[in-house]
Order: C-alpha cells, then structure tokens, then sequence
C-alpha cells in the first residue's frame, strides 16, 4: 500500500516531466491519481498553477463530485469533471492531460474524420496489449467544449476497454493507465507517436512520398 506522501511525490515528479518536455505549457495540462475507490478521492494539480512548479502540499483531494477535500486553498481545474469521467468508466488508476504541438494541431485536422489512426509504428508497442507495429491504434477525436458536461457527454459513449487516449479537438491529449507509471508511459508513447505522424504527414506532402 502506498503512503499518500509517496502519491503526492510521484505525481509531482510526472508533471515535471510532462512540463519539461513542453506538454503543458503555461499553466496547461493536468493530471490526477486515484487515491481511494470507495468512495472514490483524485489527487490533483489545483487550477491555474505551473505544472512544473507544484508542491506536493499543494495539490488538492477531490470526490466523485469533484469537492475539494484537502488543499492549501487550491481550486479545482473546471477539467476535474472528465477526469472523473474517464477514471470511473475506464476504471484507471491515472489520467494525465497533455497540451502538446502535436496533439493540439492533429486533431484540428482531423476533427471531422472524428479519429486519427496510427500505424507501422515501433513505439506501438508500448502501449499495453499490443505486440507488433503491424497495429492500427484508432484515437477518437471530439470537438472542444468550455462546458465540461457536454464535454465529458462527447468523450464517455468513446470510452471502452480499447479506447487508449482521447484527443480534444486545437486542445490536447487525455491518456490513462492502471496506475501512474503505465499512464505516463502511455502518454510518452502517443505523444511520441502523434509527432512522428505529424512530420512523417509534412514530410510525405513535400516530398510526394510514401512507404506504402
Ligand atoms: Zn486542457
């Protein structure tokens, strides 16, 4: 069993890791851990603080309303409402939600075909289950909302056991896993597959070439 210290330390070393590769920018982004099932607590990042720079005794407890229980003052991020969304209908241990380049301009794109698809890729594999880069990972792509209800009523009917990540439309990646560590890995694995597809699209329109 982990202390809740150990929680509070972990998530703030991801987020300095997620800070410093520059996927979450400004105070973009935020992340959360499932503490406790019944009832259900998040540990979270407050709202509209630099990721990179969070204490551990900053970070706020939650309920399955989203309720602050615990925090020096620290406000609930209005995306608390689809972390909670996600953690209960993929039963995840993590959610982590990324602001990259890569994110942010692919699912512009690709918003109306409503998913990318990625294939041919190594680094699939590092998503758990699957084996070979002879994989097509489908990730569903829904519009941007500043309402979080219409938000998470856009993303929950994507949610299955397959679903891996979801991306919101000029906004970012949410990413998820049995537990911190598999959802940060997770997170560096799309992300690394999302700008791969991003130079690899460029790459081929320039040069009128492709692999297939
Ligand atoms: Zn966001």
């Amino acid at each position: 069993m982990r202390s809740d210290q150990e929680e509070r330390d972990d998530l703030v070393k991801t987020m300095q890791f997620l800070h410093s590769r520059g996927w979450c920018d400004g105070t973009g982004g935020n992340f959360s851990v499932r503490l406790a099932h019944d009832p259900l607590h998040l540990l979270m990042a407050p709202s509209g603080v630099d990721k990179g720079n969070v204490n551990a005794e900053d970070l706020i407890v939650v309920d399955a309303d989203g309720a602050v229980l615990e925090g020096n003052g620290g406000r609930a991020s209005a995306e608390t409402e689809l972390h909670l969304c996600i953690m209960c209908s993929v039963a995840a241990g993590a959610v982590l939600h990324t602001h990259s380049v890569a994110a942010t301009v692919l699912s512009r794109v690709h918003r109306r075909d409503g998913c990318i698809q990625l294939e041919g890729w190594e680094m699939l594999k590092g998503l758990n289950g699957i084996q070979s880069h002879e994989t097509t990972l489908v990730l569903p792509v829904v519009a941007n909302n500043q309402d979080m209800q219409q938000l998470s009523n856009a993303v929950r009917p994507h949610l299955n056991g397959t679903t891996r990540g979801i991306l919101v439309a000029g906004h970012g990646l949410y990413a998820w896993g049995d537990n911190l560590e598999q959802a940060r890995r997770h997170v560096e694995i799309i992300e690394f597959l999302l700008s791969a597809h991003l130079q690899y699209q460029q790459l081929c329109t320039m040069t009128n070439k492709t692999d297939s």
